[in-house]
């Protein structure tokens, strides 16, 4: 087998030019510019915008997606009725669903309805796919688990009251009424 050499021409460090120390101390020099503007400015009483999380969140705007729960309607159960298309629909095939008959009008509920947040991308295709707003994109981002285990999330854990997504829900039929644009506030004031 013919081995190929492949020489990597490394150009030499400079005085001056892109591959120099000099670019080294331009970029230390413009990080310490920022530096003393930004403290300046809360000198001056400019506002902080950091979140100190976990004490402070920040509210998220309507088209953040997160991750995908299942909505719970009024009468307690699921919207869902087990078509499984946003399980055809889910590029990684982290949901997994297993369909029962029940004697409600919907005539099917999941008796399984699983998701595999470790493979979760938070695409928001099975909310585009379900017909029935059933399973939408919520704004919780902390899903993190010590282990895979904890990265599967039942249907218990899933279920989410109906009035607690109306946001995104109104946000999907183009009902969302977004409020007037203004001066910014504190993160932690946000969406309140
Ligand atoms: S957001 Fe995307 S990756 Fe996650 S469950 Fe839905 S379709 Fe699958
Ligand atoms: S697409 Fe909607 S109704 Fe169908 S199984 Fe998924 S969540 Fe349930």
């Amino acid at each position: 087998m013919a081995v190929r050499v492949v020489k990597v021409v490394r150009p030499a460090l400079r005085v001056v030019g892109p591959h120099s120390s000099w670019a080294v101390l331009v970029g230390l020099w413009v990080t310490t510019v920022h530096l003393v503007r930004n403290l300046a400015g809360f000198a001056r009483g400019r506002q902080d915008f950091t979140v100190h999380f976990p004490e402070q969140r920040f509210m998220q705007p309507p088209a953040m997606r997160g991750m995908p729960v299942l909505v719970r309607m009024e009468n307690g159960k699921e919207r869902c009725v087990a078509c499984g298309l946003c399980e055809w629909a889910c590029p990684t095939t982290c949901i997994t669903i297993y369909p029962a008959e029940t004697a409600d009008e919907v005539e099917r509920y999941p008796e399984v309805f699983d998701i595999d947040m470790s493979r979760c991308m938070f695409c928001g295709l099975c909310e585009e796919a379900c017909p029935e707003e059933a399973i939408v994109m919520s704004r919780q981002v902390e899903i993190s688990s010590y282990s895979r285990r904890g990265s599967l999330w039942h249907k218990v854990d899933l279920l989410v009251p109906e009035d607690r997504l109306k946001t995104r829900i109104d946000f999907l039929r183009g009902e969302y009424e977004f409020p007037p644009a203004g001066p910014q506030v504190p993160a932690n004031d946000r969406g309140k």
